[in-house]
């Protein structure tokens, strides 16, 4: 990597394709260090790659990674053969092994989704169908009596249990996996931007930087052989960067964001538990922390411009999550909810069209060689995330 002192150009100008750089600085960049990023920089490292991933803020998972519900799929939605169920049942079963062998705390509290009124028992059956065509062979189908002997405040007249559903947290995973990352001779360097991106032909890939960190603004210049991004909500951007000189059309990203409130006091619950799904989102439901904490949420917002802070004019947010949890939770008292966070969902659908599988564009897609590009990776991508890594892997041989 070589810096460019303290240019205040606005432009990124790379040097000619003519100038045939054969050898590049780095074997592989990747952009982007919330959970897939490191994930998939550890799977690449460990197959022998010298990895570099460049991450923007001053830490690792500051984006979409620490706003999440931090939920381990089971993989009960997902349409059977899509990317989002083999990765998230794969990525399941390699996540609590990943989490045993590092010591990054878990639980696997199991879940319970559930009918609140007789004409959604047949959704049951249907969620259940499907998560058998995925691969999910543990449910359990639970009546009114015994989802009460499992959680006595929760009402419902039917529900499935779903034992493998977990949580994890999230922050331990990112740096165990940094940790392999950096074992394996990769790097994760943070305060660098990537802000621009070209693919000479014939020639190594070159990236762009500018700090964020202590020397703002010092810009640098490197080539890679290969490339991945991994850059979430800000994928699209990215991936427009290579598109400028080849056909290519990026997925657009839709952000949608999501409110979480956090429950006073101890909660009453030994599992989470979750309404059945709505177009483009999962409920708003009850999940706990590692710690056993319980939250609510998160609610589904479409916006251009989203933010991450947290607003509730005139408490009119509060009382809608009161009254969508105590369609599974009667005796809440709205007093109890308090703001928690908010998470930001990289969708590559607009509201109302129908959700598209996760996206991992390779030549096929982008016509590119030696780049992979993800775009949409919502949920389940924390679950998937060692899947996720395992299969850029393979798109990527040394
Ligand atoms: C509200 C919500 C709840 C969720 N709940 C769950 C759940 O319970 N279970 C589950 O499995 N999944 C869940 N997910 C999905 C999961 O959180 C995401 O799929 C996952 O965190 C995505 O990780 P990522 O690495 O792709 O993105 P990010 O964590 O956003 O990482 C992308 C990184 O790229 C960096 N970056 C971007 N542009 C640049 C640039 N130009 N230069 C350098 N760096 C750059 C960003 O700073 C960021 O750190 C949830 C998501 C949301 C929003």
């Amino acid at each position: 990597m070589f810096h460019e002192g303290e240019s205040k150009e606005n432009s990124v100008n790379f040097p000619s394709a003519s100038r045939h750089v054969t050898t590049p600085d780095v074997e592989t960049v990747v952009i982007g260090a919330g959970v897939v990023g490191l994930a998939v920089a550890r799977a690449l490292a460990e197959q022998g790659h010298e990895v570099l991933v460049l991450e923007r803020h001053d830490g690792i998972g500051r984006e979409t990674s620490s706003r999440s519900s931090e939920v381990i799929h089971a993989g009960l939605y997902y349409p059977p053969n899509s990317l989002k169920a083999k990765l998230c049942v794969e990525g399941r079963r390699r996540l609590y092994e990943f989490a045993r062998e590092n010591g990054v705390p878990h639980a696997r509290y199991g879940k319970l989704l559930v009918a609140t009124a007789e004409d959604e028992r047949e959704r049951l059956d249907v969620i259940a169908g499907t998560a058998l065509a995925n691969g999910v062979s543990d449910i359990v189908r639970l009546s009114k009596a015994d989802v009460r002997a499992r959680e006595p405040e929760v009402s419902a007249v039917a529900a499935l249990f779903s034992p493998s559903t977990g949580v994890i947290d999230s922050h331990a995973l990112m740096v165990a996996l940094e940790g392999h990352i950096r074992g394996a001779l990769g790097s994760v360097v943070l305060n660098t931007e990537v802000e621009g991106l070209a693919a000479p032909e014939g020639a190594p890939f070159e990236i762009a930087t500018h700090s964020t960190g202590a020397q703002a603004g010092e810009r640098a210049k490197l080539t890679a052989r290969n490339l991945v991004i991994a850059a979430s909500l800000n994928a699209t951007r990215l991936g427009a960067m290579l598109g400028a000189s080849s056909r290519y059309q990026p997925p657009e990203t839709y952000p949608a964001r999501g409110h979480y409130y956090a429950l006073d006091g101890q909660a009453p619950f030994r599992h989470l538990v979750y309404p059945l799904p709505g177009d483009g989102w999962l409920g708003i439901h009850l999940t706990l922390d590692v710690a056993g904490r319980a939250r609510f949420g998160p609610d589904l917002e479409w916006q251009q411009q989203p933010s991450t802070h947290f607003d509730d004019e005139n408490g009119a947010r509060r009382a809608r999550f009161a009254c969508e949890i105590r369609r599974y939770w009667p005796g809440l008292e709205e007093e109890r909810l308090l703001p928690g966070y908010v998470g930001i969902r990289p969708k590559i659908y607009r509201q109302g069209e129908p959700a598209p599988d996760f996206a991992i564009h390779g030549i096929r897609e982008h016509g590119i060689p030696r780049l992979v590009a993800l775009y949409g990776i919502e949920s389940p991508g924390l679950t998937s995330s060692l899947a996720i890594g395992a299969y850029v892997a393979a798109m990527l041989p040394r």
